[in-house]
């Protein structure tokens, strides 16, 4: 899956992140990776084996802009037409290249034969499962199994929306900020439905997003340089006029397929792996059962980061984690309720994928199951990735600056409770030594979780960590 999503908070992490999913919730360890080139193409690990198939299937009615569907059939033609005449630009009357284009109208889905489609493209006003928290433009979504793509294009214009969450717990009151942008409900700009459209298509045919340094990219948003490449980050560059798919895009389509097109691609030269590092603790749950992704991360490098998705039977996706070498167990929550088959996905803008299916299963007292679930509040876990930074944080091997991203990003998530106290006026200070013992003892099971929160509260309430 894939990008786009727009975080306003961690925009540069964002951009170095692009490589996968342009989601919108970035984990604090997805700072400062150092992967990512000053200028060029990340990799996507999806290839296209023949001349793709691109299914557009054509939206449920939208009664408040009730022309949109038909919009984005005919903005997706042209994207299509677009990259077919890139492609085979130079090549007179022999074109090799070729994608083909199925637009799926209302009327006949029922009947349709999805099987010959490589890729379908659905168009959504916004992305379906709340939980997933994410806003994106669009985002492209791998089976590597089954090796069809789906790319969800959200047609909702996006905007920012900081939000401070307060309630109250055992006559506590407690806070926290969270950004939560919103899709305005208006439909975005054609411009942004076009490049977004060319933009999924490139990652969905192999493409990974394209880098560009800092000082370059403002001057893109300005609007004083043009885009060099169709692959940036779409919602880095939302409100850009200007786009194209550009010869380096081309390029780049050839240095993965060769120049005889998709029916006859080269050996594959550039990195595309299968690496196994990534299996669940059982192959068959029970909807009550909590799910397990084991992740093998000890090859991964300090600043190696990677994104774990997990998708239903339709490519939907139920998931996003961005993983780094700390964390190496990720448990999904009980949104898995329905039986069938689902996928766990490993991408790494190196090329490294990896995937692991599990299924739900549950043909006896299934809603019985759901009901006692639903109402079993398990409290977030403090995840243990927390725990290593506190570690090498109190050895000096991890900055101060980290280590506070990951105390915002459990306060964020409501892992940790900050009580509602005298939050603000002091300077910003150093972090006391005191802490950072504290920390150590946590880290090796010597104070509790308590005691911990309670040392991070202090920082809080002494305006050291902002919340
Ligand atoms: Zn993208």
């Amino acid at each position: 899956m894939y990008d786009d999503m727009i975080n306003h908070k961690m925009i540069k992490t964002l951009l170095a992140l692009a490589l996968v999913f342009s989601i919108i919730f970035i984990p604090p360890m997805a700072i400062g990776q150092s992967y990512a080139p000053g200028y060029g193409y990340l990799k996507m690990p999806i290839r296209v084996h023949h001349s793709p198939t691109i299914c557009a299937i054509e939206p449920q009615q939208d009664s408040k802009f009730p022309k949109v569907g038909q919009q984005l059939l005919e903005e997706t033609e042209y994207a299509v037409l677009d990259w077919n005449q890139k492609l085979n630009q130079g090549l007179g009357k022999h074109p090799v290249w070729n994608i083909n284009l199925i637009k799926v109208y209302l009327g006949q889905q029922k009947g349709f034969d999805y099987n010959k489609c490589d890729i379908t493209i659905h168009y959504l006003p916004k992305p379906e499962n709340k939980d997933t928290e994410f806003v994106a433009a669009g985002v492209t979504i791998p089976n590597f199994e089954t090796n069809k793509t789906n790319i969800e294009i959200y047609y909702y214009d996006i905007q920012p929306n900081w939000q401070k969450i307060e309630w109250t717990e055992n006559n506590q009151d407690y806070y926290s900020y969270v950004n939560k942008p919103k899709y305005t409900g208006f439909v975005a700009t054609s411009t942004q439905l076009d490049s977004t459209i060319r933009h999924e298509i490139g990652h969905s045919l192999g493409l990974g997003h394209f880098i560009v340094p800092y000082q370059e990219l403002q001057l893109i948003i300005k609007g004083i340089e043009d885009m060099p490449s169709i692959m940036i980050d779409t919602v880095t560059v939302l409100g850009v006029t200007h786009y194209d798919i550009t010869p380096l895009d081309v390029w780049e389509m050839k240095s993965i397929y060769g120049d005889s097109g998709f029916d006859h691609p080269v050996t594959e030269k550039t990195g595309y792996q299968r690496i196994h590092i990534l299996d669940t603790d059982k192959q068959n749950y029970q909807p009550s059962d909590r799910v397990k992704l084991l992740i093998d991360t000890n090859n991964f490098g300090n600043q190696t980061v990677g994104a774990v998705i997990v998708i239903d039977s339709e490519n939907h996706l139920m998931d996003y984690f961005s993983v780094s070498k700390l964390n190496s167990t990720l448990y999904l929550n009980d949104r898995y309720q329905n039986d069938g088959k689902y996928w766990a996905e490993f991408i790494h803008p190196s090329g490294y994928f990896d995937y692991a299916s599990f299924t739900i299963g549950n043909q006896i007292l299934q809603s019985s199951v759901i009901m006692q679930n639903s109402t079993q509040q398990v409290p977030p876990e403090i995840p243990s990735w927390i725990k290593n930074n506190a570690r090498w944080w109190s050895e000096g091997s991890l900055s101060d600056y980290d280590f506070v991203k990951g105390i915002q990003y459990m306060i964020q998530n409501g892992i940790m409770k900050i009580p509602q106290t005298q939050n603000g006026s002091g300077l910003a200070q150093q972090i006391p030594s005191w802490v950072k013992h504290n920390a150590e003892w946590w880290a090796s099971g010597q104070v509790s979780d308590d005691e911990f929160v309670k040392a991070i509260q202090w920082l809080v309430s002494n305006n050291i960590i902002k919340t």
